[in-house]
């Protein structure tokens, strides 16, 4: 779930040599090519030369594509109600696996033409959605990896209810602020969302389940455990408490955490805010909208 610590974890995945991040690609559609958000490296969408090459080669070009169109394609089939039909169909069966095809068709393409103009041998998309992520499953089967990091339900309460300037947006956007859950509906899209991706690994895909609270403790270590999951094979990441790790290259995510427009140094450090921040009744209610699941992982 969005707010769990990930957007790091996918820039040092970004950062291993034939691995190239390119942020939540479920965004893509309507904050690149509708908004002309800004990309990872500064620049609006349309004036990105890696996006621009990339709409070429996948599409022949981004105007070729009806954004609107694939917009309502999205809302008909990528949508947390559409779980239960997505994760108990079968491929090829009924509309919404016809529906599921054409939708991924997109990403397929998007995929390969980044490989192309990446030179990448292995695709990082961060796309929150366990809908999108079943949708992948029916393309791609155990081709697809997926990287399910977790982190304490109050804390993710805690950091949807903040208000936070979204520095992407364009002048006069729809979305001038992150997305704002209160603390019962954070708590039950983590109860959905979690148990959506754990269902997908039952289902057979290839599944690593990393604990932020892990991640920030020993981050070598989990991060090491990740770099083997995802078949890297070279020398580790340095990886430390503090700056002064490892130094983030630019890159194109697009969409996602305001994070990702940093470059240079960057080190891991634990965020505890919530258990002072997080007012005492919302985390009453966190913790017990979230009983019956939270113990599979360990809070
Ligand atoms: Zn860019």
């Amino acid at each position: 779930m969005g707010r769990s610590g990930s957007t790091l974890i996918e820039r040092l995945l970004g950062e291993l040599p034939g691995f190239c991040s390119i942020g939540e690609i479920v965004h893509l559609w309507r904050r690149g090519l509708v908004e002309n958000e800004r990309c990872g490296c500064g620049q609006a969408f349309a004036d990105c030369g890696f996006w621009r090459d990339v709409g070429e080669r996948a599409f022949g070009g981004w105007g070729r594509l009806d954004v609107q169109r694939v917009l309502r394609l999205k809302d008909s089939v990528d949508r947390t109600r559409f779980l239960p039909g997505l994760l108990n169909g079968s491929a090829g069966e009924g509309s919404l696996a016809a529906r599921s095809e054409h939708y991924t068709e997109l990403y397929h393409r998007l995929y390969s033409a980044v490989a192309q103009v990446s030179g990448a041998r292995v695709i990082v998309d961060s796309s929150k959605h366990a809908s999108l992520a079943a949708c992948l499953r029916w393309r791609y089967g155990a081709r697809m990896r997926l990287l399910h990091v977790v982190r304490d339900p109050r804390a993710v309460a805690h950091s949807w209810g903040k208000r936070v300037v979204r520095p992407d947006a364009a002048p006069g956007s729809s979305e001038p602020e992150m997305a704002r859950y209160s603390a019962g509906r954070s708590a039950l899209q983590w109860m959905t969302q979690n148990s959506s991706l754990d269902a997908l690994a039952r289902r057979g895909i290839p599944t690593l389940r990393v604990r932020y609270e892990d991640f920030v403790a020993d981050p070598q270590a989990e991060f090491g455990r990740i770099a083997d999951f995802v078949g890297h094979t070279g020398a580790p990441l340095p990886l430390g408490g503090g700056e002064g790790g490892v130094e983030l290259s630019g890159g194109h995510a697009v969409s996602g955490n305001p994070m990702r427009f940093r470059a240079g140094p960057v080190g891991v450090r634990a965020d505890h805010g919530w258990r002072e921040g997080l007012a005492p009744w919302r985390r009453r209610l966190v913790t017990a909208v979230t009983a019956p699941t939270r113990g599979r992982y360990g809070y």
